[in-house]
């Protein structure tokens, strides 16, 4: 059996240009005075600069654990859909998503674009549907990040079962993407960021899915809830429990022809729970490199997000299996991508 191609569907560019930030920290300082700027054009980043802050970072640790391939979208706490208004989010998104473009172009073996959404609380999403159609139709983005709750923590947007999301479920139907429901900053203090607020929404993302009959309404809608599914794969029984009560179907058939977990998990434990407990054709490998947990285990004095290393050292899983999770179960999720290797030869 030829080896994988290793496709990281979970990659942000955290290491993006001090350029950016500075312009985003002058579009926040303008928001009641937009006219005395940032423009658009005002950011200027050379594609010099670009190839530096991948192959120094990214790229370099790419080659260093063996991956080939990222699923690269913009930096998730960075979104930050609470600030501002619309204009604001969608000035923000539309460079944010352009960045990842010029990367994908200067490394096309490399990254592939994932697109970020200008989602602002309590607007309708389908203000959304145009930079969703310019990344998918001039930038030849794969996939988008979609945040159930664009207030930064304080859950003010209805459920992703509503109605209101619709619009965004029909375009990704019919340019066949799937989301990664991935939220922003907190904005509120009770919930750090990576360590609680990401894990809530995962868990949360997918409890909304259980209660609900989405997928009866969109049944080729696919779902991608990172960080190992937060608490979902540990409290599986909890949720078939649940689905029983509700007299849901069982999961295997209620979601799981939806809904994929990443491997975004950063100990061998928690990989070797994920492993057992969800069936291998929804887990997709995904480390999240360069992002929430950048440093080196004491126990085991590897990186924390260096996740292949669990998916290797697993005793589960076989060959196949770890094919599956590695390339195999991506290129179904992200049929774009897929078609995109094809187009290669791979
Ligand atoms: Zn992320």
């Amino acid at each position: 059996m030829k080896p994988p191609m290793i496709i990281d569907c979970h990659g942000h560019y955290t290491t993006a240009p001090k350029a950016l930030e500075t312009w985003r920290n002058a579009q926040i300082a303008n928001l009641n005075t937009p006219h005395l700027g940032p423009k658009v054009a005002d950011l200027k980043i050379s594609d010099d600069e670009l190839r530096e802050s991948i192959e120094t970072n990214q790229l370099r640790l790419m080659k260093e654990r063996g991956s080939d391939l990222t699923l690269f979208s913009p930096r998730a706490s960075f979104m930050a859909h609470h600030i501002g208004d619309f204009q604001v989010s969608s000035k923000w998104a539309g460079i944010c998503n352009e960045l990842c473009y010029r990367v994908s172009q200067l490394f096309p073996e490399s990254f592939v674009p994932v697109a970020m959404l200008p989602q602002s609380p309590g607007v309708d999403p389908a203000t959304c549907i145009s930079e969703l159609e310019r990344c998918i139709r001039e930038f030849g983005n794969v996939g988008i990040n979609l945040n159930p709750d664009p207030s930064g923590g304080h859950w003010t947007s209805p459920a992703l079962s509503d109605k209101h999301w619709y619009p965004i479920y029909e375009k990704m139907v019919e340019h066949n993407i799937p989301a990664m429901v991935h939220v922003s900053t907190s904005c509120n203090s009770c919930f750090h960021t990576t360590g609680a607020h990401y894990l809530n929404a995962d868990t949360t993302a997918f409890m909304q899915c259980l209660t609900s009959d989405l997928f009866k309404d969109f049944p080729t809608l696919r779902f991608l809830i990172p960080h190992g599914g937060g608490a979902v794969p540990y409290h599986w029984g909890r949720f078939r429990g649940l689905a029983q009560e509700l007299k849901k179907p069982l999961l295997q058939e209620h979601l799981l022809k939806n809904i994929f977990f990443d491997t975004c998990v950063y100990h061998q434990p928690g990989i070797d729970l994920l492993t057992k407990v969800i069936p291998v054709d929804n887990i997709l490998f995904a480390s999240e490199m360069i992002g929430a947990v950048r440093g080196i285990d004491p126990e085991t004095g590897y990186y924390f997000d260096d996740t292949k290393r669990y998916i290797q050292a697993s005793s589960i899983l076989n060959d196949e299996q770890r094919y599956k999770i590695y390339e195999g179960n991506t290129r179904r999720v992200f049929p774009l991508l897929d078609a995109k290797l094809k187009a290669k030869g791979l």
